[in-house]
């Protein structure tokens, strides 16, 4: 069917949500592809979800083409199983929980290793079921800490997770290079630019995990990344390759010298860190309480803001146990511009997690408070710095650092699910074999505000071919016999399973049409327009802005 604009449900918007940062968050919003239902909530409006489902196809096809089955469970889950690996806990508060009229505990999956463990253990009972690989394309709930930068983090999002079932680690290693191959042709089909990192396991659990980031400056992970060979890592996994600096000693906080709240300059001493510092990834209790600054899916706080930020209130490092069953706030750096710093804690908590300070409670910015006797620290880190040119841990040449976006993550799990609910089959031997498994995320919605970041430009969205919602725009000027010609124009390439949007909106200036469609972003543009009574319409390459004028018939043989 031909896309008209004048039939509809579309409205561009001049200026972007008060609160958008990001360019994705800006542009979808902008030219009508995504609305705001509530925080971290998001309607997808016809452009978006023709994205959405595009980007969904990519995925699907590549699913099917290692032998991954289709299938599609529940978002409304039964509490228990997550109790069972203890992942409710583990979870905390990013888990969306609810009772039903009977008192029954649910919750709304955050992702689905415990169900699928107890799909395949009810339909696999011998070797000769396996190995397996299922999928599906669903709706994930998070109560994610800040949701933030649109639909590059909601707490509702669409998610591809794909599992793999296997009786041994070789049918495991299989199971993963296949995905991780289908990845490859994945991300280069949507048209990203991407890298494959080291990664921690994080609350999935596991051995081996690696991830597909996005590189772009509205990220919130920060790699490292060797010009010389294939090592990357994202920094959260660094500290297991480069070396730990000698154990700094922090001067205790009770001789700063504060008057007041801390200065920038009593922080930065105090922290060990440049004045110059941005933190991200910080926990304090104040009063006892957890409370973190930065955690992932914030922005970052600059010590100017911190020291305004401390209250009058006893504020503490956190503890091991603090982080028990919070695991999203165990991780993380400080860093000012281009270096990215590593914490590494108290040893009780497992190497690789973070610390540490600072605050961050509204309404709490009474003065007359002293370091040292209104707030205490009881606890300093050692520190493992990585800057730009440190050597790359497998070559030694200079190490780049760079930022970017999360767009898929694979995880060999090996038996921590399969364990805990004894998914065990029939092996060759006639012995019952525990069956191995891993799993394998993709952002659905994620990856279409990822591209947007990676492609938009000035004037809006900059679609690549595959995802974008149309091949060809056609702008009609305004004139009858404009619109006539444009609305040939698009039942012909239409026949010719061209994919068209037409602007045939009556009562709107060509000037608000031509700004549309670049905001809009479909490939090429076509607008019938001054020479439209010749049967002369204009291309125009929306990426690279060169047009020209060509014959009706031509742009028919070219667009086709
Ligand atoms: P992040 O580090 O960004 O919080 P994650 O590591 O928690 O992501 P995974 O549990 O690995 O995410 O989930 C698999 C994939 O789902 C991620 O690689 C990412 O593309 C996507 N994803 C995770 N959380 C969100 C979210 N809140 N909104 C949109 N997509 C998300
Ligand atoms: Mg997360
Ligand atoms: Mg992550
Ligand atoms: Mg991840």
């Amino acid at each position: 069917m031909v896309l008209r604009m004048s039939r509809m449900l579309l409205k561009t918007l001049r200026d972007a949500p008060a609160d958008a940062e990001t360019a994705s968050h800006k542009l979808l919003v902008r030219a009508g592809y995504v609305r705001r239902t509530s925080a971290g909530v998001w309607t997808w409006l016809p452009l978006g979800k023709r994205v959405l489902d595009n980007v969904s196809r990519v995925v699907r096809e590549e699913m099917d083409a290692i032998g991954g089955q289709e299938v599609l469970l529940p978002a409304l889950l039964p509490r228990e199983p997550y109790e069972t690996t203890g992942r409710a806990d583990e979870y905390g508060d990013l888990l969306f929980q609810l009772k039903d009229r009977k008192g029954a505990e649910y919750v709304l999956g955050p992702t689905h290793e415990e169900i699928f463990t107890q799909v395949v253990k009810e339909q696999a009972t011998s070797y000769k079921d396996l190995p397996v690989i299922l999928y599906q394309i669903q709706t994930k709930y998070r109560d994610e800490a800040r949701p933030r930068s649109g639909v590059l983090r909601g707490r509702e999002f669409q998610m591809k997770d794909a599992y793999s079932f296997d009786t041994d680690d070789a049918g495991l290693a299989n199971s993963y290079r296949l995905h991780r191959e289908a990845y490859v042709r994945i991300f280069e089909r949507l048209g990203f630019d991407y890298r494959i990192v080291s990664a921690v396991s994080g609350a999935m659990g596991g051995s081996a995990s690696e991830e597909f980031l996005a590189p772009a400056a509205a990220g919130e992970d920060t790699f490292v990344d060797c010009p010389k060979c294939d090592y990357a890592a994202n920094t959260e996994a660094v500290t297991a390759v480069v070396p730990p600096v000698p154990h700094v000693e922090h001067p205790p906080v009770e001789e700063l010298d504060t008057p007041d709240t801390p200065t920038i300059e009593t922080l930065a001493a105090h922290l060990g860190v440049p004045a110059s510092a941005t933190l991200k990834n910080l926990l304090v209790k104040i009063d006892g309480e957890v409370t973190a600054v930065g955690v992932p899916g914030d922005r970052e706080v600059d010590l100017g803001k911190l020291a305004e930020q401390l209250a009058p209130a006893t504020v503490e490092l956190v503890t091991a146990e603090d982080f028990e069953g919070r695991p999203e706030l165990v991780r993380g750096y400080i860093g000012p511009q281009g270096r990215a710093f590593r914490y590494l804690a108290d040893p009780r908590i497992a190497e690789g997690t973070a610390w540490i300070t600072g605050a961050n409670k509204p309404g709490r910015h009474a003065r007359n408070v002293v370091c040292g006797r209104d707030f205490t620290v009881d606890r300093y880190l050692d520190v493992v710095v990585v800057e730009p040119g440190d050597p790359c841990p497998k070559c030694g040449a200079g190490l780049e650092i760079g930022r970017a976006i999360e767009i898929g993550h694979i995880f060999q799990l090996g038996r921590k699910y399969t364990d805990a609910f004894t998914l065990d089959v029939l092996g060759k031997e006639g012995k019952p074999v525990r069956v191995t498994m891993g799993s394998y995320g993709i952002g659905i919605s994620r990856a279409v505000a990822a591209l947007a970041e990676q492609t938009s430009d000035e004037h809006g969205l900059c679609w690549p071919r595959e995802v974008a919602p149309a091949d060809v725009h056609i702008v009609a000027a305004g004139k009858a016999a404009q619109t006539e010609l444009a609305l040939e124009l698009a039942d012909r390439l239409h026949a010719a399973g061209v994919r068209v949007l037409v602007d045939d909106r009556t009562g709107v200036s060509p000037g608000v049409k031509f700004t549309d469609a670049e905001l809009i972003g479909v490939p090429t543009i076509v607008v019938a327009g001054r020479r439209a009574a010749e049967g002369v319409v204009e291309l125009k390459d929306r990426r690279t802005g060169e047009r020209e004028e060509v014959p009706v018939a031509e742009a028919l043989t070219r667009l086709t």
